[in-house]
């Protein structure tokens, strides 16, 4: 299952999995390799996948699979687990000097210590004042409100178009899904999407706003997901596909 797949699908909800994972490391060519050991009532078979947004490998195992039998499965694949730990996407702190996209144009942050103010852009920079300490948290804050800014006209137009009322629109730190849309009318969405390009919020907005007619992924979902989107979907669908990972890093 791809990324963009998994983040728009419904994720296996937390109370189907056990509490707590258990880290194991497995020994490769001399190193110690992570591997996060998750149990899973839906599961029928133990099973690798990567999770670039915790930038960890996961093994998934049946409730009733013995450890021993799960673990040498993950041994079993050893090499795998190495080229994909080793092929993690590169993390992208908030920090002075770093670049950072804003809807897709790229920026560089320029922390500003002796500035007054907070967050302000300027010639492909977005400068950011105050002590370095804070510089992560003011940006990200700075992000979310830009999102919300960007989002929220592009919600409601879309939902007018097929007159539906949108009870509330949230910005997360959503890391396992883009965005979201709950039964009570409430949609929600990824901050990070401030930095993609703006056909790709617009494709995300018009997939949630749909699911304020269908709360499924059925034919009729997707012919309402694509007339509310301002443009062809397999062009955004293509660029969270291979930029959807890099996204994940930002702020990490
Ligand atoms: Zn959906």
């Amino acid at each position: 299952m791809s990324l963009s797949d998994r983040l728009f699908g419904a994720p296996p909800s937390l109370s189907q999995m056990l509490p707590e994972a258990e880290q194991l490391l497995l020994a490769h060519e001399g190193d110690l390799l992570p591997v996060t050991f998750v149990r899973h009532a839906r599961s029928r078979r133990a099973s690798l996948r990567v999770d670039p947004a915790r930038r960890r490998v996961v093994l998934t195992a049946p409730l009733r699979m013995s450890r021993a039998i799960a673990v040498g499965f993950a041994e079993s694949q050893i090499g795998w687990i190495a080229t994909r730990l080793q092929h993690l996407p590169a993390r992208r702190p908030f920090v002075d000097g770093a670049d950072l996209p804003l809807q897709g144009i790229p920026h560089r942050i320029r922390h500003r210590p002796e500035a007054r103010g907070t967050v302000w852009l300027e010639e492909g920079a977005i400068n950011v004042a105050g002590r370095a300490e804070h510089l992560p948290r003011r940006l990200r804050d700075w992000l979310g409100s830009e999102m919300r800014r960007q989002v929220t006209p592009l919600v409601q137009e879309k939902a007018n178009r097929i007159d539906r009322p949108v009870k509330r629109i949230a910005v997360r730190d959503g890391r396992s899904r883009w965005g979201s849309c709950g039964r009570d009318g409430g949609l929600s969405f990824s901050w990070r999407l401030i930095l993609a390009p703006p056909e790709v919020l617009d494709y995300l907005v018009a997939h949630e706003v749909a699911h304020l007619v269908h709360m499924n992924h059925g034919p009729r979902f997707w012919a309402l997901a694509e007339s509310l989107c301002a443009g062809p979907m397999a062009v955004p669908h293509a660029w969270l596909k291979a930029n959807g990972e890099t996204l994940l890093q930002y702020g990490a």
